[in-house]
């Protein structure tokens, strides 16, 4: 069980800078995201894009914002529990919250904040006929360890970066590689789109273009996968493991059974603490909805910061909780770790 001042539910923009805001006040957090990275759409859907609305950064790409806010939250010190989901959060008889995550990570948190985004990511999943049998065995969505694939004969979906690439690393480990995507346009780097074409050329590997409609096999050993061509024509390809890249969509998933306020499939919450239809449980970023709500990083930031306070307040019943510049404050030098001379010269 870990002991923690607050657990955040989401590391994407809004999950991370929530870290600065409570570290500035004196408190600990723990971050969980379900995603083995963090970031969320920032990094999931839109890594190299520039964003222009970010304050004092005129331009700033997506994964490059995220670089910067794990920079400024360093000083703070937070723990990362990645690519597990939190499926409970319960209020104790104490009034502080069990919070437990889906491969069984336990807190004992004062307070729980979801900054959820859009809702978990997950892979789109191959639906046809067979394909339950296989799901977690020959049939997998990401690759743990490329050396489970050594010496097989696989074949990977998909027409985006992730299916390209682990084509690329694993046609050296596996036995055969077959690439099956359901047009000859992909959605990848060109220049690793060619290489792929020139091993294909090499005969070292092999593209067909079609789609999934069945998996065969006995006893979970997948022993073909069949694939439907553009003409029409189901050919029975033979093949140990199936890896299918098709994207991650966003789920609210366990969110929904928390017993909080809902509206569409939104967290509502106060203006003045973002605190949700629960108290101590305070949702800020996408998740959220509330009068004016504008689905955007920069009022996502608003909120961490008001919700920071009210969190504060929370855990330490009837202490008044004051504002300080974090330019002048020698509390907040003390929690960043910054050097007074520089701040003084800074003032100067
Ligand atoms: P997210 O970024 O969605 O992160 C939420 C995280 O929570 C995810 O990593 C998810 O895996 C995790 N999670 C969810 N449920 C659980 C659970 N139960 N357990 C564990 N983890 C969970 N905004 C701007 O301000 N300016 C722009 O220019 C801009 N451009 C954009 C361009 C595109 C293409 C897109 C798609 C969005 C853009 N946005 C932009 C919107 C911006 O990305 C979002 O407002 C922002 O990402 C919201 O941040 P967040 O931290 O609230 O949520």
């Amino acid at each position: 069980m870990i002991i923690t001042d607050v657990v955040i539910v989401g590391a994407g923009p809004v999950g991370l800078f929530q870290v600065f805001e409570l570290g500035l006040l004196g408190m600990k957090a723990h971050l969980v995201d379900s995603m083995h990275q963090v970031g969320g759409q920032c990094v999931e859907l839109y890594p190299d894009k520039p964003i222009y609305d970010i304050p004092a950064l005129p331009v700033c790409g997506a994964k490059e914002l995220v670089d910067r806010l794990l920079e400024q939250i360093k000083p703070f010190n937070p723990t990362f529990h990645l690519g597990q989901e939190v499926v409970k959060v319960a209020r104790r008889e104490d009034g502080r919250f069990d919070v437990v995550t889906s491969i069984g990570t336990q807190f004992d948190a004062g307070a729980v904040i979801i900054a959820a985004g859009l809702g978990a990511f997950e892979p789109r999943r191959l639906k046809v006929e067979g394909s339950d049998t296989f799901d977690g065995g020959a049939l997998q969505y990401r690759v743990r360890n490329p050396e489970d694939f050594r010496g097989k004969d696989i074949i990977i979906a998909g027409g985006g970066d992730s299916a390209i690439d682990w084509t690329l690393q694993l046609v050296d480990v596996a036995n055969s590689v077959i690439l099956v995507h359901r047009s000859s346009t992909f959605r990848a780097a060109p220049a690793n789109v060619a290489r792929v074409m020139a091993l294909c050329d090499e005969m070292r590997m092999q593209f067909l273009e079609g789609e999934i409609v069945g998996m065969d096999g006995e006893d979970e050993q997948l022993k073909a996968v069949r694939v439907r061509t553009k003409a029409g024509v189901v050919n029975r390809i033979e093949a140990e493991q199936l890896l299918v890249f098709w994207g991650l969509h966003p789920r609210l998933g366990p969110i929904a059974e928390w017993g909080l306020g809902l509206d569409r499939n939104q967290i509502t919450v106060d203006t003045a603490r973002f605190q949700t239809s629960e108290p101590g449980i305070y949702a800020v970023g996408d998740i959220n909805t509330y009068p004016g709500k504008k689905k955007l990083i920069l009022s996502g930031f608003h909120e961490a910061a008001l919700a920071a306070f009210a969190i504060k307040e929370y855990l330490n019943p009837g202490e008044k909780v004051y504002l300080q510049y974090t330019t002048t404050s020698p509390i907040m030098h003390k929690r960043l770790g910054v050097d007074p001379d520089i701040s003084d010269l800074a003032a100067a």
